[in-house]
């Protein structure tokens, strides 16, 4: 359909590499994009596209061949940075110290940018519709926020949605991807543990929430062991205790918060256990509690036809190999995930590891994005997509 799609890539990779250096150069983190979605409006208004609609403040919901029969793909890029201070030696590093593209989220908002320009240029060939969505704070949670602000219909119910994320742990040229339960759903919880404060030198006097919390981690860890089927993979990770402000004094409250994630749709069965085991063993100690808990992002389920589709896609054009699936699976989340309720979709990683260099993980201050990776993660997505759309 686009005989010469490398050649087209190629065209257009120095206007891609310019946006995601200029968008590096300065980052904006969640909610705050509104520079980033103004170069994408942008460069968006020039594509001759049907409809350029803003969404959750910052996010940006383009579509092109609205309307034509077929069916309606559409692609996510994240355009978020984190807030954190970079340090990745590159000339054009972040000139503020308060936020850093240490996900790689400014190669994702650019490339998806490419994309657009080429499909958009190819529209007549096109057998059905494409969306471009160009999604704020991922790093956050942004994505419900979308949704909740009519991100679905404006986009027009599509059909399908595809995702995708730079990985340094892949090779350069390799793409990671698998079927099913990819990533993790993850719930934050915060527990309120209340007792009776009271002198350090007469517990008994006193009912100590910090004792409790003591006992609902051993409770919480056994229940792990002991009733999660070792097969359906569930990490409970307590990463704050808060209590207490004296030695001597048996405080009121106590505070604890983790997460909760579930690579497996038996989610609610863990969490109502949860929430049982973190009562009973706070009851032991004489205390009562209250327990939160807040959706970070839920399970990335991958559609097996769709993963299948991409899968075989990709490894016709970049040959047998390209394909990876071991250590693929995470326990980590991506928002994409809220939009699979609405309709299936395919997320994959693309590889940015090469010899050149020293590439540290996400969210690493030395983080470094290798722009190696742009042309042949560009052709995958256009690929898949195109491929997609012609399965009527
Ligand atoms: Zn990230
Ligand atoms: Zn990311």
């Amino acid at each position: 359909m686009i005989h010469n799609l490398k050649q087209e890539i190629e065209a257009v990779l120095p206007e891609v590499i310019a946006i995601r250096r200029d968008i590096h150069k300065h980052p904006e983190t969640g909610f705050r994009e509104f520079r980033t979605s103004g170069i994408i409006k942008d460069y968006l208004k020039d594509l001759n596209l049907d409809s350029i609609q803003e969404c959750a403040g910052t996010g940006v919901i383009a579509t092109l061949n609205d309307g034509k029969p077929g069916r309606r793909a559409m692609i996510l890029a994240d355009i978020d940075a984190l807030p954190m201070e970079e340090k990745s030696g590159e000339p054009f590093a972040a000139e503020i110290k308060t936020a850093g593209h240490c996900c790689g989220h400014d190669a994702h908002a650019a490339i998806q940018l490419g994309i657009a320009k080429i499909l958009a240029a190819h529209r007549d060939e096109i057998p059905g519709s494409v969306v471009f969505l160009f999604q704020p704070n991922e790093e956050d949670a942004g994505a419900q926020i979308m949704i909740d602000d009519g991100a679905v219909e404006k986009a027009g119910r599509p059909d399908a949605i595809f995702g995708s994320h730079n990985s340094p742990a892949i090779r350069l040229g390799q793409f990671g991807v698998v079927p099913g339960p990819s990533m993790a759903s993850s719930y934050y919880y915060k527990i309120l543990i209340r007792g009776k404060g009271g002198h350090g030198g007469r517990p008994h006097t006193a009912v100590n929430p910090v004792d409790a919390s003591a006992f609902v981690l051993i409770a919480i860890k056994n229940m792990l062991t002991a009733e999660q089927n070792a097969l359906n993979p569930t990490v409970i990770t307590n990463c704050m205790i808060h209590g207490g402000e004296k030695e001597i004094t048996i405080p009121e409250t106590c505070e604890m918060q983790g997460s909760i994630r579930c690579l497996h749709t038996e989610h609610e069965k863990v969490h109502a256990r949860f929430r049982e085991v973190v009562a009973a063993a706070c009851a032991i100690n004489g205390c009562s509690c209250e327990v939160e808990l807040k959706c970070g992002n839920s399970l990335l389920y991958n559609d097996p036809q769709i993963t299948e589709l991409c899968a075989k896609t990709i490894e016709e054009a970049f040959g047998e190999g390209c394909i990876v699936t071991e250590d693929v699976k995470a326990m980590g989340g991506d928002d994409y995930a809220e939009f699979l309720p609405y309709m299936p979709g395919c997320y994959f990683w693309y590889g940015t590891a090469d010899d050149t260099g020293e590439w540290p993980g996400l969210h690493n201050p030395a983080y470094r994005f290798n722009e190696k990776a742009i042309a042949p993660f560009m052709e995958a997505q256009i690929r898949c997509v195109l491929k997609y759309l012609e399965q009527k």
